[in-house]
């Protein structure tokens, strides 16, 4: 039987995690467990399973997979990923503080500041990538330090360790949201932090036919009061949904490793290219906290954003509106490569002056790298940007 101690490279754990064979059959695949309730031999007496709100087998694998990805002790699977995210949030008391990055997910901000800050919570946003900030933002309230690393759409990059050390001596909990590196590129249980949250949409699922979250955590008392949320609430995932994403993880290893050659690829040539200003990757040297970046991850990823020099709306249209390899549409870490337009797109929600405090202005594009061949995405990108 897999052991998970004794795999030694990422694919191969992969491949393995939270999937044992079928105790009944030896099926190698776990079954589809499409039941709501479980029958009792006598009452109180079942194998486990009682109703599928609170435990299904199918989501179990799920969650020891989750658990094993991101070298945790736990794990749980959410309906979403901002319902993991709300899940963490429940665990606060009006009065409580939370120190979170400025530059969040458009959804997690959103979640903050129009449901819990109205209901007490206060929320500090800060630019993680000085430790400083958060060191000036914590007091004794603080309860909560949320982190994105690398961050949408700027792949700006704060040190999980340094903002671990912070907290070292302090109650309030570190959570990271690591859906754009991955477990594949950075373990943040192994920095420090307290909880790693996924929006598994992303990378994890990887197909672009799931939406889901997960938490994972090394702690047994942070589960066993989220793993109590998830059952109050029941913002669980069916058991169809758990049986792709458990087989989209087989996959992440191999897939991460093409995103990142294609990352690499792709922000190079936008790079060397004249019509391009800026390319915003964690891999450039030069980049903001590049050698953070290069310290705590073991690569850099597929995502990049980049303007143009001319900067007008209409170049930037143009360029998303040309692209036939590259989707134009929201999300990302799924195989097939995705343009978007921030502004208009993913972060249309963000006020215009915020969005231009964060730089993220009118000519900025974001991509996704699937995993199709680099030549043909740099082909693509060569047609719509010369076009
Ligand atoms: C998509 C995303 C979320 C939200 O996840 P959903 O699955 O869409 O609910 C949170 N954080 C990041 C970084 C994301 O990209």
């Amino acid at each position: 039987m897999f052991n998970e101690n004794e795999a030694r490279g990422f694919s191969t754990l992969a491949v393995h995690a939270g999937v044992e064979p079928d105790p009944g059959t030896g099926a190698i695949m776990t079954p589809v467990y499409m039941t709501s309730t479980y029958v009792q031999e006598g009452i109180g007496q079942h194998k486990g399973y009682e109703y599928s709100r609170s435990s299904n087998p199918t989501r179990d694998a799920l969650e020891a997979a989750f658990a094993a990805l991101e070298g945790a002790s736990h794990g749980l699977a959410f309906s979403s990923g901002l319902a993991a995210i709300d899940a963490v949030l429940m665990t606060l008391r009006p009065g409580d503080e939370v120190i979170a990055g400025d530059d969040l997910y458009g959804g997690t901000r959103r979640l903050f500041t129009t449901h819990y800050a109205p209901l007490g919570i206060r929320f500090h946003f800060v630019d993680t990538q000085d430790p400083a900030n958060v060191a000036a933002a914590l007091n004794d309230r603080t309860r909560l330090v949320w982190l994105e690393t690398p961050t949408n759409p700027l792949l700006r990059i704060t040190d999980i360790s340094a903002v671990a050390a912070l907290l070292k001596d302090h109650p309030a909990r570190l959570g990271v949201d690591n859906t754009f590196a991955t477990p594949a590129l950075q373990q943040p249980l192994a920095l420090g932090a307290d909880i790693v949250m996924h929006s598994v949409t992303k990378y994890l699922g990887g197909h672009s036919d799931v939406v889901m979250g997960a938490l994972m955590t090394r702690e047994s008392d942070v589960d066993a009061e989220l793993r109590t949320l998830q059952n109050n609430v029941g913002a669980i995932p069916g058991p169809m949904d758990c049986f792709l994403v458990l087989r989209g993880i087989k996959t992440l290893g191999i897939r991460v490793r093409q995103h990142c050659t294609n990352g690499h690829g792709v922000a190079e040539w936008l790079a060397a290219h004249p019509k391009v200003d800026k390319v915003y990757w964690p891999g450039m040297p030069g980049s903001p906290n590049h050698e953070v970046a290069a310290r705590q991850m073991s690569d850099f990823g597929g995502m990049i954003s980049f303007t143009l020099k001319d900067d007008s709306l209409a170049a930037s249209r143009k360029v998303c509106e040309s692209t036939k390899i590259f989707a134009l549409a929201e999300s990302l870490g799924g195989v097939e490569s995705l343009i978007e337009h921030p502004a208009l797109m993913t972060h249309a929600s963000v006020p215009a002056e915020e969005r231009a405090k964060l730089g993220i202005d009118d000519s900025l594009i974001r991509i996704s790298c699937g995993i199709e061949d680099t030549e043909d995405l740099i082909a693509d990108l060569r047609q719509a940007i010369e076009g």
